[in-house]
């Protein structure tokens, strides 16, 4: 359910050479100029895939063109002839990336895939012109130093410090040898990266378990089975073949009853990638490890995670592992109860073994059927799609925040599925166009996504064009769109983040909306999540479908345990892979770490979550998402926004819940702010304190008596 962030990848990718055409910029290219339908909404029924490559070149070269005249302008710099013709820059290529990036993720093909390949690399070298130039940087901090002389506004003030940092972070304020210094380290960490996905990627294939003989499958679903025996097709072997997952902890372990294979597969999957083969990512991550720490200290920080931190809600990495340690009792005490009971599971089947953790999963599924069976086969029929949309999602929006809305039949999608409905306001007025597509097909990416086609900002006069996409499963044709609680929560989900878009009021783009810090992003979809239990909301929308019969408490009761459930080890395994992360990029720099297996037990120790039967969710060889992904000293930022969606929820607990007033409260003070301040600042505000981690640690069941 990660929000997608739309960013130019820079790879390895190589340039096509084949002797396609290339297609020219002209004004009749549907990009050329601001969409003249309602709201600028994209004209999918003009735009064919052949526009998107020259419009975003064309789109490249208009806006360095625009830069180079704010950079070389010979007037003094000023607010508007810099920041505010900054933030103009750019308008084709906003309008057609936009667009583009949403379509490679919802509605790709072949066409759009080469485009992406041939311009991520391009889009990247774009951006380096642009904060690697000198010209426009002194402009920059020329309206730094005097930001407090220059009669600017708050947010006027926090937009040119927004700025700098830009600039800053990207490396215009080092010495030529130290920027020397740095794009050689940034070439090594590219190259790093790519190397840690590669390996990765082979080990995790070579670490399939392979079975030659059927009985050691029992418990897989006749389904599986057979998808298990075309994973060895696929592979040229005979028999079966479990492929690993990306976590520590597989799937199939909850199903396989023979212990020796739960066992072979847990250990395929801890030790994947460091087996001293071509595959073993040790000495590529101690060096990504040691490399981040020297960057760090280029930009002048103790370490990469101060370096990261720095620009996050979290600010130092002292603050992002003291919320971590401070889950560690609890999450660990609740991890031991929920042991204690499948121990005394197995001690009754007289297993006569201590549990393992490649036991933890079989068992947790015993427990979990004989304790909270939830048949989604039962719910489901009380989730129809619009009834949840309408009567759920809308609703809650509009008890809050006094949003309506209308479904039009009149603006072009890209895909018969998608659905679009005008928003408006409290007073009436229309606020922008929000489109759902919510159905799973080939040509669409897994999980669900937000993101805007057009971003609501005064300074450009436009309104937000706002999406929200899933992958629920279609229905057959005539029958109902039925959802199982998961994607209901998806879809409260997702609207938190359009909410965010929709209800912006910020003028600038930089500040806009979803533009927030990594660690606040998630807060108010997170946030927005809390009310499709919320009873006056459920009740609202949870009718059966054919009789609109409401659900029966029992089943209610049901849905609301299983929230719970489990979560001992969940939490545990989560912080304890959030702590490997913050232990690795807190390293200060020095010599390569020797052993990459003792330093994480000393990690862990040292953190008290040394947990043998609860491993961290990824060990650091197959840790993607520090070493390959976007998340180096960021993981924690998943639960840094869960603290906060509880803790707000708690406020709106304690002053009445579910009413206009609390709603109107926080869309003054968060929702509608965007990035205008420092997140810290605007949630005191709102809070009246910091953040409390009690309300998160009620919600996952880790305080308040065993459940
Ligand atoms: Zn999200």
């Amino acid at each position: 359910m990660a929000r997608l962030r739309l960013v130019a990848i820079a790879g390895t990718a190589f340039l096509c050479a084949c002797g396609r055409a290339p297609v020219k910029f002209t004004d009749q290219n549907p990009f050329a100029a601001a969409s003249t339908l309602p709201y600028q909404a994209p004209p999918f029924d003009r735009i064919h895939d052949a526009d998107y490559q020259p419009a975003i070149e064309e789109g490249m070269r208009q806006q360095i063109a625009e830069v180079h005249a704010i950079a070389t302008d010979t007037a003094a710099p000023t607010f508007d002839n810099t920041i505010i013709a900054l933030e103009k820059s750019g308008a084709l290529l906003r309008r057609v990336a936009k667009v583009f990036f949403a379509l490679t993720q919802s509605n790709t093909d072949d066409t759009l895939q080469q485009v992406q390949t041939d311009e991520a690399p391009k889009l990247a070298a774009h951006n380096d012109a642009i904060y690697l130039n000198d010209t426009l940087f002194r402009r920059i901090k020329s309206l730094y130093d005097r930001r407090a002389s220059l009669g600017l506004d708050s947010i006027k003030q926090f937009l040119v410090t927004r700025y700098y940092k830009d600039f800053v972070r990207s490396g215009a304020l080092l010495s030529d040898s130290d920027k020397a210094k740095l794009r050689e380290l940034n070439k090594e960490e590219a190259t790093l990266t790519t190397d840690f996905q590669k390996r990765l990627l082979a080990a995790t294939k070579a670490g399939a378990v392979h079975v030659t003989d059927s009985t050691r499958l029992a418990g897989l679903s006749p389904a599986e089975l057979a998808a298990s025996h075309e994973a060895a097709a696929g592979r040229k072997v005979a028999g079966w073949v479990l492929p690993l997952q990306n976590t520590t902890q597989q799937p199939a372990q909850a199903e396989l009853t023979d212990r020796g294979v739960r066992q072979q597969l847990f250990e395929a999957s801890t030790t994947r990638a460091e087996k001293g083969d071509s595959n073993d990512t040790r000495q590529v991550i101690t060096r990504l490890a040691q490399l981040r720490a020297e960057k760090a200290r280029l930009f002048g920080f103790p370490s990469w995670a101060a370096y990261v931190l720095d620009d996050q809600m979290a600010k130092t990495p002292a603050h992002a592992i003291k919320l971590l340690t401070d889950m560690v009792p609890a999450s660990v005490a609740k991890a031991a109860s929920e042991q204690a009971d499948m121990q005394a599971l197995i001690d009754r089947q007289h297993g006569g073994f201590k549990l393992q953790p490649w036991d933890w999963q079989y068992y947790a599924e015993q427990v979990r059927k004989a304790k909270y069976d939830l048949d989604e086969s039962q719910i489901k029929p009380y989730f129809q799609l619009d009834t949840v949309l309408q009567d759920g999602v809308f609703y809650a929006a509009n008890q809050l925040y006094g949003l309506t809305f209308k479904e039009r039949h009149d603006i072009p999608v890209y895909h018969p599925d998608v659905r679009v409905f005008e928003v408006f306001g409290p007073d009436g007025k229309a606020i922008g166009l929000w489109y759902c597509d919510y159905f799973k097909r080939d040509a669409k990416s897994g999980g669900a996504w937000e993101d805007t086609f057009v971003d609501g900002t005064g300074l450009l006069g436009t309104h937000p064009v706002v999406f929200n996409v899933g992958n629920f499963t279609k229905p057959a044709p005539g029958q109902p769109a039925l959802l199982t609680w998961d994607n209901v929560t998806t879809m409260f989900h997702e609207f938190g983040h359009a909410l965010h878009a929709l209800l912006t009021t910020v003028d600038y783009p930089r500040l806009a909306g979803t533009n927030v810090p990594t660690d606040f992003v998630e807060f108010p979809s997170q946030f927005n999540e809390n009310w499709a239990l919320y009873p006056a909301v459920f009740s609202h929308f949870a009718k059966h479908y054919q009789t609109g019969e409401p659900m029966p408490q029992a089943l209610v009761d049901k849905i609301k345990r299983t929230k719970t459930f489990d979560q001992g080890f969940a939490t545990t395994e989560y912080v304890a892979a959030a702590l490997l992360d913050m232990a690795w990029h807190t390293l200060p720099t020095g010599p390569l770490v020797a052993n990459v297996d003792s330093f994480e037990t000393a990690a862990l120790t040292g953190f008290h979550i040394a947990v043998p039967a609860v491993p961290p969710r990824y060990r650091s060889t197959y840790f993607a998402h520090i070493w390959g992904g976007g998340y180096s000293a960021n993981y924690y930022a998943y639960m840094w926004a869960e603290v906060l969606d509880h803790d707000a929820f708690a406020w709106f607990t304690e002053h009445g819940g579910l009413t206009r007033a609390n709603g109107k409260r926080f869309s003054d003070m968060i929702l509608s702010r965007g990035g205008t301040g420092d997140m810290a600042v605007m949630y005191r505000a709102f809070r009246g304190r910091d953040p409390s981690v009690q309300p998160l640690l009620e919600a996952r069941g880790l305080v308040g008596g065993r459940k």
